[in-house]
């Protein structure tokens, strides 16, 4: 376990039409924040999540090509190989009020998002590939 403080939260509009991986990615990055949680609420024009196959060890993609709402997207944010690497994970509410959801990748445009972020600070959080999962797990 690892403990941190929190540094400076912060809410943030995403703009029409940007992607949302991209868009949180740049949110901190921007505001030079390297480590944190954050989540969002808003809709999307059209969406693209995946699936970590844990037998094959890959990310099967999925294109929701429909108006959604963002329900819920929660992730963190921490480092892998010096870059600063975003973790989401998102349900989006569909017109027939079913829910589908996965991980969070580039491939989805925003109708209008609201984002709260929570920098985290002390030790840089890294990402390191661990053999059991094919993963890039939180280590140092
Ligand atoms: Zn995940």
């Amino acid at each position: 376990m690892w403990f941190y403080n929190t540094g400076k939260t912060f809410l943030e509009r995403l703009q029409h039409g940007e992607d949302l991986y991209l868009s949180i990615k740049n949110t901190f990055t921007h505001s030079g924040i390297k480590m944190g949680v954050f989540m969002a609420i808003g809709a999307v024009k059209h969406a693209t999540i995946a699936f970590y196959d844990q037998k094959e060890r890959i990310y099967k993609n999925h294109f929701i090509d429909e108006p959604a709402e963002i329900l819920s997207c929660v992730g963190n944010v921490s480092e892998v190989e010096g870059e600063v690497s975003i973790h989401a994970h998102i349900t989006l509410g569909l017109r027939d009020g079913t829910a589908k959801g996965g991980h969070l990748i580039e491939g989805t445009t925003l109708f209008a998002c609201e984002l709260f972020g929570i920098e985290l600070e002390g030790e840089q959080l890294k990402r390191i590939y661990d053999d059991i999962t094919g993963l890039k797990l939180w280590g140092f």
